[in-house]
């Protein structure tokens, strides 16, 4: 019983109505997470689907100019373009293991619902994507993706037409079809197992990690840092340093425009570093909230990170001091992400851009010590157009 919460944080905020489908996801979950055709068939997939195990690279360049040594866990050269697809496959696998056909999963931005889709493609199974309909006139692309490989994706015109409410419709969806439907959700929130579960398949992040920077520097590194929106790369490279108290942990949130915030909204979508103790998405966690409970919406830059609340194993971790929370504005993420194209070649998304402004920030003060990973959890390609709206297309000024 005590693994549904962490500490204060976790458990099961739901109706009655779903207690039983995530109490069978729980033990179908402690069963085939032990089972070695299940886990053979994961790691096949990692491997010659996902094109696991990713590089950990050393950034030459960057760590020259700032005077420590910088390695990437490369998770932008996962198939899909992010480390989304770690969670996506292990879920899809376990929901064919389960007996299920179909998946419904929601989206945002529609990275997860692409994700989602790869491997219910894949795997054969049947998958709906919900996605507000605000969101699906935004992301057009994403949708044509998505409809490309296979998926169903149905417009939710309910409140706000944006990821909240592609959320709710997805649970229903969920309670409605229990028998046949497995619901994979996209980041370590939501309701006991789901923390759990995604946690585990994006720990392959950080157990990687952990062999790797023992053959290239033969010892762990001062300090990871990842960036956090709901929590799912942050968690996965950190959660096998755990117990690594020399390892010191940054979860990087989007400071947005500004830390400030008015009734309706905040400037920025820093969880951890401001909100309060609440329930979100069927789970204890520190949220975005006014003074009467409200839930505030979020602003960042990146669509990933644009979430008012934090998966609640993290809340845990920032309260008791473990993994120390902290925030970037929206330029900081930006100019960081020029820098790392044309000091590395690599264009990083604009969530792992994050993570790199708090390194680049952070480097000359000794905070972070002499040997820092980042997570750069996914590509850039996505962003251009965010990027040029903001920038233009002439860098004279970089
Ligand atoms: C979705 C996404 C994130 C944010 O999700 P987490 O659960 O916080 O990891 C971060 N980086 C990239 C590239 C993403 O696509």
């Amino acid at each position: 019983m005590h693994t549904k919460k962490y500490g204060i944080y976790g458990g099961q905020f739901v109706p009655e109505l779903l207690m039983p489908a995530l109490e069978d996801l729980e033990s179908e979950y402690n069963k085939f997470s032990k089972n070695p055709d299940f886990l053979k068939d994961l790691t096949y997939y990692l491997t010659d689907f996902a094109g696991r195990k990713t590089p950990l690279y050393y950034a030459r360049n960057l760590s020259k100019k700032y005077g420590i040594k910088i390695y990437l866990k490369r998770e932008d050269l996962v198939h899909g373009g992010a480390h989304k697809l770690n969670n996506t496959i292990g879920q899809a696998l376990l929901a064919k293991y389960m007996g299920k056909k179909r998946i419904v999963a929601e989206t945002g931005a529609g990275q997860h619902g692409t994700a989602t889709s790869m491997a219910g493609a894949t795997l054969e199974l049947d998958t709906l994507i919900y996605m507000g309909s605000k969101d699906v006139k935004r992301q057009m692309t994403n949708v044509q993706r998505m409809k490309m490989l296979g998926s169903g994706v149905k417009a939710v015109e309910t409140g706000s037409k944006t990821l909240k409410d592609a959320i709710n419709e997805a649970l229903r969806d969920w309670v409605t079809n229990i028998e046949t439907t497995h619901y994979l959700i996209g980041s370590v929130v939501g309701p006991h197992p789901y923390p759990m579960i995604v946690r585990d398949f994006q720990s392959v992040i950080g157990n990687e990690v952990k062999k790797q920077i023992l053959e290239k520097e033969g010892r762990f590194p001062d300090s990871i840092v990842a960036c956090a929106g709901g929590g799912s790369n942050a968690i996965g490279i950190f959660y096998p340093f755990i117990n690594e108290n020399n390892v010191k942990l940054f979860a990087v949130e989007a400071g947005g425009n500004s830390m400030q915030v008015t009734d309706k909204a905040a400037m920025h979508s820093a969880s951890m570093c401001s909100g309060e103790i609440g329930i979100l998405h069927g789970a204890c966690t520190k949220v975005l909230q006014n003074r009467e409970g409200q839930i505030l919406e979020s602003h960042s830059i990146s669509a990933g990170l644009d979430y008012s609340g934090v998966g609640p194993e993290l809340a845990y971790f920032a309260e008791n001091g473990r993994v120390s929370p902290c925030n970037v504005t929206d330029n900081e993420a930006l100019n960081a992400f020029h820098e790392l194209c044309f000091t590395e070649g690599i264009i990083p998304a604009l969530e792992s851009s994050h993570a790199l402004a708090y390194v680049m920030k952070n480097a000359k003060s000794g905070l972070l010590g002499d040997l820092v990973v980042v997570n750069l959890s996914g590509r850039g390609d996505k962003d251009l157009n965010t990027v040029i709206n903001i920038t233009g297309d002439s860098y004279e000024n970089c």
